[in-house]
């Protein structure tokens, strides 16, 4: 009999089983339907020995010194802070927005005190900011938002920025100085050894055991289990009875070339050419010494693996009625990014998940502090 039963190994399920199991003894299985640990975050390396992170590029960086100090413990980190240029109009410029692009783009030579006004100037007054292009064309006007966001957030969604929440582009600041930074987090690291080893080592213990290849509905009334952490879709888990919640995914097209370096920064975005979004190169983020080097293209699909919530009222509304479900569930706690719908990063995920636990130890006793422990697994 386990403790628990954890659906998905990626940063919310691993997370869990680790507290679960360090901290209170319990007896934990983890399954993942994929055939690897580290959900999304997955690396490896590839035939030619670079390190390759199979879902797309994956970031870390946080603000938060306990969810740092937490995943310290499991990994040895790089300093890594990423850098993106956009191809527009034929160059290729700082994004996010920032002096630099400005003065590149137009042939200017503002300064940091001058760029707010210019951007004053074109910005359009929108009353009530609710879309992902009202949050764009308040602050620097249409035409830099048709360069830089409209085309991308098309590819990206299959949607038009204004038929997106605002928060999906506010993601990506405007900037009025030269910082070229993708992210300002206090925290900003690569662990050492890639995002599977620091997996292995989360999962390491001797209460925890790992089946991958292993989808949650084959298994679920062969294995006795007391409770249940479910990180995979919500609309899933309860047979997509009110109707798909939609999810974006990606295809992604991984090339080895035989070049020592291809691009000037980790990441390439194209938001006015192009089928894909973007393109990266790993060894800018892996620190790897090599004589060949890695990249990804990310193409935006409707069909395959779920990796966005799409954010947008109808959707808002779909995931409440799965909410109410799975509030109304006893004994099943749902995690991460698929089973809350929420567009989190890592570390958001990870302080969740650490937020969860905190929960799970106000409501569950633990092992021998009585309270009784229903087996509730036939019920299901
Ligand atoms: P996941 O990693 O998706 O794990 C859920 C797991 O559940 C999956 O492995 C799935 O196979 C499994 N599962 C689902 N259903 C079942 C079932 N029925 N049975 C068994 N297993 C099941 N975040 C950053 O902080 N920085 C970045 O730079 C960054 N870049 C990203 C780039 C891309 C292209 C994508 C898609 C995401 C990126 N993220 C980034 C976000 C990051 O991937 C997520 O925050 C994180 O991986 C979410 O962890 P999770 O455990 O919630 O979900
Ligand atoms: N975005 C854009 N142009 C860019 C970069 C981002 O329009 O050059 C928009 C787009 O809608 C994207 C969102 O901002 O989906 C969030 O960007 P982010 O880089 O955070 O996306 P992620 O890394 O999560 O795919």
């Amino acid at each position: 009999m386990f403790d628990w039963l954890i659906v998905g190994a990626g940063f919310a399920g691993s997370v869990l089983a680790e507290r679960l199991a360090s901290q209170r003894g319990d007896r934990v299985l983890v399954v993942d339907r994929r055939p690897h640990i580290a959900g999304n975050a997955f690396d490896r390396y590839n035939e030619q020995g670079l390190l390759v992170h199979q879902y797309g590029p994956h970031i870390f960086h946080t603000n938060s010194q306990r969810i740092f100090d937490y995943l310290s413990q499991f990994t040895a980190w790089r300093p890594y802070e990423h850098r993106v240029l956009a191809a527009v109009d034929g160059m290729l410029v700082p994004i996010p927005i920032n002096l630099d692009t400005v003065n590149k783009l137009y042939g200017l030579s503002l300064t940091s005190a001058e760029l707010p006004a210019w951007f004053a100037a074109r910005a359009e007054p929108v009353e009530v900011i609710r879309t992902s292009e009202d949050v764009v064309v308040s602050v620097v006007g249409r035409e830099l938002y048709e360069k830089f966001f409209q085309g991308y957030t098309r590819k990206q969604w299959g949607l038009d920025p204004s038929q997106l929440d605002k928060s999906i582009t506010a993601r990506v600041p405007v900037r009025t100085d030269r910082d070229d930074r993708y992210f300002t987090d206090s925290h900003q690291f690569m662990p050492r050894d890639g995002y599977t080893r620091m997996f292995e080592r989360l999962l390491d213990h001797p209460n925890i055991a790992v089946m991958t290849n292993t989808d949650y509905r084959a298994i679920r009334d062969f294995v006795p289990h007391r409770r249940l952490i479910y990180t995979g879709p919500i609309d899933e888990y309860f047979d997509c009875r009110f109707g798909k919640l939609p999810y974006r995914s990606l295809r992604f097209r991984h090339e080895t070339l035989g070049q020592e370096w291809a691009l000037p920064t980790g990441t390439v975005n194209y938001p006015q050419t192009e089928d894909y979004t973007r393109v990266s190169e790993y060894k800018h983020m892996t620190g790897q010494v090599h004589p060949a080097t890695a990249i990804t293209y990310e193409y935006p699909s409707a069909e395959g693996d779920p990796y966005y919530p799409i954010l947008r009222p109808e959707t808002a509304a779909l995931y409440k009625q799965y909410e109410a479900l799975a509030q109304a569930a006893t004994d099943v706690w749902f995690v991460g990014r698929l089973a809350t719908y929420r567009y989190y990063n890592m570390d958001q995920v990870t302080g969740q998940a650490l937020a969860t636990f905190d929960r799970i130890e106000a409501q569950v006793p633990r092992r021998g502090q009585g309270g009784a422990m229903n087996d509730n697994a036939a019920a299901r």
